[in-house]
């Protein structure tokens, strides 16, 4: 990890716009002319470098932030798109037709765990769910149909950490393709570096930053986003979630800033863990040494991100957290909302709102309970502030 330092590889990307601009200019059309009618044919059988078709299939703008984003990940290229979903959709039907098996991890996006739960059955597509902490049990779930193994860096909400490197080798041993979602670890984890096929984000979150839009991107070799994109047969190109040329162009401007904000946001949630996990509240963030991957986790990470912005905080019941959450609103301690990654503390009780999806007899059993509130910690300039008054909260209705 000692020589790849994906903010470096962000700041050492250069532009030089249309009128001399530092910023690149912004595509703003659909459609491409070429000069001779036969580069146009070369272009649909996708051997013309540098040419543009249609910008379903790829825009100057969008290349730009997959350009910028494999540099982040450390893979070949990437392939931005509208949502998250909309990477993480596309990616598994290009690896999965009908007859094929997924093994995943069972604490991943709410979206995802239905997608694989109650959509992709309807294809022909199965899954089996795992706690991907136990790589026994990963490698007891692999049947001769599996050709996925799929997990986030970090889980939501519990926020278990996967071993990506062991489960890359896994994947190897078995020819699996391993797809990661580090939606909630960019910077501080580079799953491709340790092992990963593919790698995805929602840039809805941390990358972007800025709660403004939504937006997604798949990581991976050239050879995988030119078969996502291919004009035939390309998940990506014929499902059509495609991210728009202003939208990605603002997201690459929001992105150059995120190494400063992901260690704001990350020294911000140490901080917090530690203080009320002191105080006796029930704690879960990866920095703490209680935290049951702790010590993997500080052997995944590039050290300077540190452990991400988000935490868990128990507060016992429903009752207790949907009070605390509208408290903490009133005082403009952050915004009772899913999603991550901005400014302003978020935070929302997983069981009823991004978890939801996720059967109750299966939160139990995972440990996600009633009263559990999930923090996406803010970039908060004095968080000891944020602490006395969060505390005060607390003792305010008697959770502290
Ligand atoms: C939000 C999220 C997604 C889905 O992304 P959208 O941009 O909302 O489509 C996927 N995975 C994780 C871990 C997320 O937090």
């Amino acid at each position: 990890m000692k020589n790849f330092n994906p903010a470096d590889n962000i700041q050492d990307l250069q532009y030089f716009g249309e009128f001399g601009g530092v910023n690149p200019s912004i595509s703003d059309s659909s459609t491409y002319t070429f000069l001779s009618a036969k580069t146009m044919f070369d272009t649909f059988e996708g051997n013309m470098e540098g040419c543009y078709l249609y910008s379903r299939h790829s825009s100057p703008s969008n290349l730009y932030l997959d350009k910028a984003l494999a540099a982040m990940e450390g893979t070949e290229t990437a392939n931005v798109s509208a949502s998250g979903m909309g990477a993480i959709t596309p990616t598994l039907l290009q690896l999965c037709g009908a007859g094929d098996h997924i093994v995943s991890s069972r604490t991943i996006y709410g979206g995802t765990y239905a997608f694989l739960k109650n959509f992709t059955p309807r294809m022909g597509i199965t899954t089996t769910f795992v706690d991907i902490t136990k790589l026994d049990v990963v490698e007891a779930a692999i049947t001769p149909n599996t050709k996925v193994l799929y997990c986030e860096t970090v889980s939501n909400p519990l926020l278990e950490v996967a071993d990506i490197a062991s489960l890359s080798r896994i994947a190897k041993k078995h020819n699996l393709t391993l797809v990661v979602d580090n939606t909630f670890s960019p910077l501080s984890v580079s799953p491709a570096k340790l092992g990963a096929d593919i790698v995805i984000h929602s840039l809805t979150k941390y990358i972007n930053g800025s709660s403004d839009t939504v937006g997604g991107v798949t990581c991976a070799s050239q050879e995988f986003i030119n078969s996502l994109k291919n004009v035939n047969s390309g998940a990506s190109m014929l499902l059509g979630p495609t991210m728009d040329s202003l939208r990605s162009a603002s997201v690459m401007k929001n992105m150059r800033t995120l190494h400063i904000r992901m260690k704001q946001h990350s020294h911000n949630a140490q901080y917090l863990a530690e203080r009320f996990e002191k105080d006796g509240l029930k704690t879960v963030y990866p920095g703490l040494k209680s935290h049951p991957s702790h010590s993997l986790y500080a052997t995944m990470i590039n050290p300077e991100y540190g452990f991400g912005g988000m935490m868990t905080l128990d507060v016992g019941t429903l009752k207790k957290a949907n009070e605390l959450m509208e408290l903490m609103q009133q005082r403009n301690l952050g915004y009772l909302a899913v999603s991550l990654g901005f400014y302003k503390t978020l935070f929302s009780a997983p069981g009823t709102s991004t978890s939801s999806e996720i059967p109750m007899e299966e939160q139990i059993e995972m440990g996600l309970t009633d009263g559990l509130i999930r923090f996406s910690i803010g970039l908060d300039n004095d968080i000891e502030r944020t602490y006395q008054m969060m505390k005060a909260c607390m003792q305010e209705l008697a959770v502290l």
